[in-house]
């Protein structure tokens, strides 16, 4: 049996705004498309959070046995300053000031963009269109779309219709907005006289003298709107109806609304059945933004070479904060909880490094309620990771395994009762939360600490048992209580054994 019909995952759909049992359109397979970058500046963390939670996605989806085609676009045309209709491109602008090709500036920020997600292990989507390598695309779907009477030209320009749209379909459904209330709230903006209504958007936009970026076009020379490229490549790689939509929450509007309105404009099909949006990650409350001046990029980060930094965390470390949270929730940056997430982080790799070292399980009297139990905490993690992919609840679940764990190493007839395929099934799933669906690398450094640690918790120990068999219990209670001063429980067990757990 598949994995994914033993533990169906459900999901929370922002656009009928509920957890939904996830079924795919095809049995065992699924299309998921998430917005990438606009490739015009070095990626700082709060974009490395967005592209995690999808790879987490991806990862748990494909673990499960799904075949998943998934698609992250480049955006290297269209993405103007300001994020709406008017204004200079982006890539553009930064073409500009650095005296680049517009393409020079593409490869370089592409290449970097790549770099990072390598840095912190995030994988490769299947597919990766860019919206130049698309043109073609793009503008058979605004000729359908002017077709179906949803879009008008002027003047080289093409705008998405959105009030004669509003009437067969409801525009706002994804952010929850009524046109209405939109149309009141929002000002006249100079530059955009053109449109019939404030709340149209460009389709296609004409170049203006000395614009770089245009291809030609029915319409005259000029370039695709943003939100355009992700509808015509998504409905190519996927098709007009697919499983997954996913990225940041602060895309929800206007690009995904825009984006719904194109494909049912285009072909009467919406695009994806479930839409996923990432949360914020945030400092001291307010989202990071290269804008804000509190992005910082993975290098800075690394070094900690940065205001806001006390000192350098690697990237494992980084990705195992990240994921100590849930996607859906904002996610607060400080060097406290990297620190915690350091230790977190060292702890599990520690135990994974220890499952060689273990004596053979199964080797006494075989007790099936604790061999269960032991087992349950991965089939605990993975239900955790099939309910809406909860990586912060299922890091508590491999938390108690790793306990279990280092219990076995520290007291051998613990392990002698616990059944041994059960055993090896366990830490089998456990090694494969942890390394395929969770993505975390061993450094090196946590191997190494972890046995470390071990090794003078070993001689600790000894030292407390021979204290307690000459009855010199103040000094047996002396150890332990220093230890736990420095965050380290020492645990009495059957048979005069010892364990310890780290807080
Ligand atoms: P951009 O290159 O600006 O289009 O952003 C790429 C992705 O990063 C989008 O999915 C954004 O939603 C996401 N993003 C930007 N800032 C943050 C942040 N502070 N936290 C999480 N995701 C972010
Ligand atoms: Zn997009």
């Amino acid at each position: 049996m598949s994995l994914y019909k033993q533990y169906p995952v459900s999901v929370h759909n922002t656009l009928s705004k509920q957890k939904e049992l996830f079924k795919p359109l095809s049995e065992g397979k699924v299309g998921m498309y998430v917005c990438g970058p606009t490739v015009y500046s070095d990626v700082h963390l709060g974009n490395v959070r967005t592209f995690l939670s999808f790879d987490i996605v991806f990862r748990y989806l494909t673990f499960l046995g799904y075949k998943v085609r998934y698609v992250r676009n480049i955006t290297d045309v269209g993405h103007l300053v300001g994020d709406a209709d008017e204004g200079e491109d982006k890539i553009a602008k930064k073409a500009r000031l650095d005296q680049l090709e517009p393409m020079e500036v593409v490869q370089k920020y592409t290449n970097g963009f790549h770099d990072v997600m390598q840095l912190f292990n995030i994988l490769p989507p299947s597919i990766e269109p860019t919206a130049t390598g698309h043109i073609v695309e793009q503008i058979s779907f605004i000729q359908q779309i002017i077709e179906n009477g949803y879009a008008y030209e002027v003047d080289g320009s093409v705008y998405f219709d959105v009030k004669k749209y509003n009437e067969d379909h409801p525009y706002g459904e994804l952010s929850g907005r009524n046109v209405e209330e939109m149309i009141s709230n929002t000002r006249e903006l100079a530059g955009q006289e053109q449109k019939k209504n404030q709340l149209d958007f460009a389709l296609w936009k004409k170049a203006k003298g000395g614009h770089l970026m245009k291809w030609p076009s029915p319409w005259g020379e000029g370039f695709p709107g943003w939100h355009l490229e992700c509808s015509a490549m998504s409905t190519k790689y996927l098709g007009q109806d697919f499983d997954i939509h996913g990225g940041g929450m602060d895309l929800k509007f206007p690009h995904h609304e825009a984006e719904i309105a194109q494909n049912k404009g285009c072909s009467n099909h919406g695009g994806a059945k479930y839409w996923i949006h990432g949360n914020m990650l945030t400092v001291n409350g307010r989202k990071m933004a290269k804008s804000e001046g509190n992005g910082f990029t993975p290098e800075e980060l690394l070094t900690g070479n940065h205001k806001l930094l006390e000192r350098g965390y690697s990237a494992m470390t980084v990705r195992f904060f990240m994921l100590m949270s849930h996607y859906a929730s904002t996610l607060d940056f400080s060097n406290e909880a990297l620190q915690a997430a350091e230790k977190g982080y060292k702890r599990l790799m520690a135990s994974v490094n220890l499952i060689d070292k273990l004596a053979t399980p199964g080797t006494g009297n075989v007790d099936a309620k604790k061999s269960e139990e032991f087992k349950g905490f991965v089939e605990k993690a993975l239900l955790d990771l099939s309910d809406d992919f909860n990586t912060a609840k299922a890091i508590a679940s491999l938390f108690e395994v790793s306990s279990k764990i280092n219990t076995y190493y520290q007291s051998p007839s613990e392990l002698a009762q616990i059944d041994k395929s059960i055993f090896e099934y366990t830490v089998g799933v456990f090694k494969d939360i942890i390394h395929q669906v969770l993505g975390l690398k061993n450094e090196g450094d946590g191997g190494q600490d972890g046995e470390l640690l071990d090794g003078v918790m070993n001689v600790l120990i000894e030292l407390r048992k021979q204290a307690k068999f000459s009855k010199n219990y103040a000094l047996s209670d002396k150890i332990r209580d220093d230890l736990k001063t420095v965050g380290v429980q020492i645990k009495d067990e059957k048979g005069g054994e010892m364990s310890y757990t780290i807080d």
